[in-house]
């Protein structure tokens, strides 16, 4: 029995997307699994249906299979001289599988290549949104020769190698004897003409280089590496073709002290080992000014305090959050007075760490064998 249609496994049209492919996968599999499904030929149908979809679901498999279906002439028509006809659809086919596939039609309209441009933006900028002028590098017609490229008062002349069909017929050697080829011309390029006397401006290509302003809005909360495209601004399209894109790639400098994390802000916030102890109120740098922060009483380094609406904007009415995370410093450059004052704290300390930790600082002594 032949093998059933892909398509028609999967239940699902030749113009399905990848997403209605899977959808019928999972549903199908579920309905056929083997240990769910105790039909007869529910394993069958099971292994049918994946195999269907490792095809369908891999966009050069299917590209493949939708153009020759169950027979593959990469397993079987080369070399074993069956199939070889019933494998190919017409000698087009043959000539892109040796040729690349590179028989464009020199003369159809095309769309322009897309642009690429990188920019970089300052951590608010990100946060909040912005507008940048841009100054991108363009490609446009030449004013001088209009784009035929030749010096005004001459013109291009027909290429006398290809006599202006931009096409120069080869023959080549295949296994099957001589195949006649015709390749784009090497003189002109495929142009069909040449130009004798170049235009100054454009050095005979009928384009230049021009930069063009163009002012885009940076949408607020972009993240570092996101990317914009902007349509229609790339560059020309080729024989009446649409324009391609703009696609900006837009880094954020990192904040010298805001990270973000999600719609939320993320600092660490040095505080004195006296306000770890007691606790005090302290003032902490928001994206727009200060905002006072309690710290309670024995905080701890690494301990992280949430102030509410201070992150990132998720819209008019919602904001993320900024999360402090403290970290205790140990006092430098301290006075002999000072000193005196911890050591006096420390001698306090001490009885009261060997109290509390009793057992630690046995194993201690007995691990560096001090007494
Ligand atoms: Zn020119
Ligand atoms: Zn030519």
């Amino acid at each position: 029995m032949g093998k059933r249609d892909y398509y028609e496994v999967l239940g699902i049209d030749r113009s399905a997307s990848a997403n209605d492919i899977r959808k019928a996968y999972r549903k199908l599999t579920r309905k056929y699994h083997p240990d769910v499904n105790k039909e007869p030929d529910a394993e069958e149908k099971f292994k049918e249906i994946k195999e269907a979809y490792e095809v369908l679901s891999d966009e050069q498999k299917r590209a493949h299979y939708d153009r020759f279906g169950h027979s593959d002439p990469s397993d079987k028509g080369f070399g074993s001289g069956t199939g070889f006809n019933s494998n190919f659809n017409n000698l087009e086919d043959i000539f892109d599988m040796f040729f690349g596939g590179g028989r464009r039609n020199p003369f159809a309209a095309r769309q322009g290549a897309d642009l690429e441009y990188r920019i970089q933006i300052s951590f608010e900028d990100s946060i909040f949104g912005t507008t940048v002028e841009l100054q991108i590098p363009k490609t446009e017609t030449c004013p001088t020769c209009s784009g035929s490229g030749a010096k005004p008062g001459s013109r291009p002349e027909k290429c006398n190698v290809c006599h202006g069909r931009g096409q120069v017929e080869e023959v080549k050697n295949t296994p099957w004897g001589k195949i006649q080829h015709s390749r784009t011309c090497p003189v002109c390029k495929g142009e069909g003409k040449v130009i004798r006397e170049k235009c100054p401006t454009c050095t005979g290509g009928g384009k230049v280089k021009k930069k063009r302003k163009l002012s885009v809005k940076i949408p607020a909360g972009i993240y570092d590496g996101d990317r914009l495209r902007v349509r229609n601004e790339g560059e020309p399209g080729i024989n009446g073709g649409p324009p391609g894109d703009l696609i900006i790639t837009v880094y954020v400098k990192p904040h010298e002290v805001f990270t973000r994390d999600g719609y939320d802000l993320v600092c660490e916030l040095p505080i004195t080992f006296g306000v770890a102890a007691l606790g005090g109120e302290v003032l902490v740098p928001t994206l727009d000014g200060k905002a006072k922060l309690k710290i309670p009483s024995a905080t701890q380094t690494g301990t992280e305090f949430r102030l509410r609406n201070k992150g990132v904007p998720k819209n008019r009415n919602l904001q993320g959050d900024l999360r402090v995370r403290v970290r205790v410093i140990t006092p430098t450059s301290l006075n002999e007075e000072q000193k005196e004052a911890l050591k006096h704290f420390s001698r306090l300390c001490g009885e009261y760490v060997q109290e509390q930790n009793h057992g630690f600082f046995d194993r201690f002594k007995r691990a560096f064998k001090v007494d």
